[in-house]
């Protein structure tokens, strides 16, 4: 893989046919093979120890509740939907714990997470967002059934947050979407959803500013590529500043989980308090 990877840096592969092409490979992410319970061994994750020694930018200007005290506090419970026990919220039931009660975010558009069932939802960063507003849904990707899952959703009201080719940027929106579809899976699946998307309805695609991302699940589509989690916050935070007032936080509690499980994360490699991680 790595000499594939070599190989190809600066030809994007046929399965990258809808990105914006700018956006490949830029500057390969370091890496390195950690193990851990959480991950299997074909699984690589950034190199963990140097991106959390460096300042994170991105976390240092959100406004959160206090993440120590959420970890701190609180009891496991067992979940309503399927009677397993959870410490703060069971991902494949998508309720939370009452010990743990999360903030909740009220977005201007309805936010679907399009996820892909092949995509462990405890890898997951979208489905968290689920957790935190009521106008994010999740809808299980199905090849023949995406005309019917979105039947309700018009290709003018409608726009699919992902960098393609024929993306326009948020400043370039001309009226606030009614919805956005954030595609949750590995970019090595996205290529075949956005084929069979574009199939069944012509909805239009949104890009956002270049970010780097602080994910901490590897990925080889370089720092700019974004977990979903990120990308849904960055065009909530760009949407406040094209068509609100300006960016006043509202938003940033859309990534009080994926914060929460860089914490645990973070702790977890740093050798301190063994909490297994969520994600
Ligand atoms: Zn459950």
């Amino acid at each position: 893989m790595d000499g594939g990877y070599k190989k190809c840096k600066h030809r994007p592969r046929q399965r990258d046919n809808y990105i914006d092409r700018e956006l490949l490979y830029e500057e390969p992410p370091t890496r390195k093979l950690v193990k851990h319970e959480g991950f299997n061994k074909h699984e690589r994750i950034k190199d963990l120890r140097k991106q959390l020694d460096s300042n994170n930018q991105l976390f240092s200007q959100l406004k959160l509740p206090p993440i120590e005290g959420f970890l701190r506090d609180g009891k496991k419970a067992v979940c309503a939907g399927c009677n397993k026990n959870n410490r703060f919220y069971c991902l494949n039931c998508l309720l939370p714990n009452p010990n743990h009660p999360l903030p909740r975010v009220r977005l201007p558009c309805n936010t679907v997470i399009l996820h892909h069932p092949q995509e462990k939802a405890s890898k997951s960063s979208g489905l968290p967002l689920v957790l935190l507003s009521q106008e994010v849904n999740m809808v299980t990707y199905q090849e023949d059934m995406l005309e019917e899952l979105f039947k309700a959703y018009s290709e003018e009201d409608t726009y699919v947050l992902y960098p393609h080719k024929d993306s326009i940027t948020v400043t370039e929106l001309t009226h606030p979407p009614k919805n956005i579809i954030a595609i949750d899976c590995t970019w090595f699946q996205t290529n075949t959803v956005l084929r069979h998307l574009e199939k069944a309805k012509k909805f239009r695609y949104v890009k956002l500013q270049d970010y780097e991302t602080q994910f901490w699940r590897y990925q080889n589509h370089g720092a700019k590529a974004l977990s979903t989690a990120e990308a849904v916050f960055y065009f909530y935070r760009e949407f406040a500043e094209r068509f609100e007032q300006g960016y006043h936080h509202q938003y940033d509690e859309l990534l009080f989980l994926y914060v929460t499980n860089y914490h645990i994360i973070e702790e977890y490699h740093k050798g301190g308090k063994e909490v297994k991680p969520c994600i």
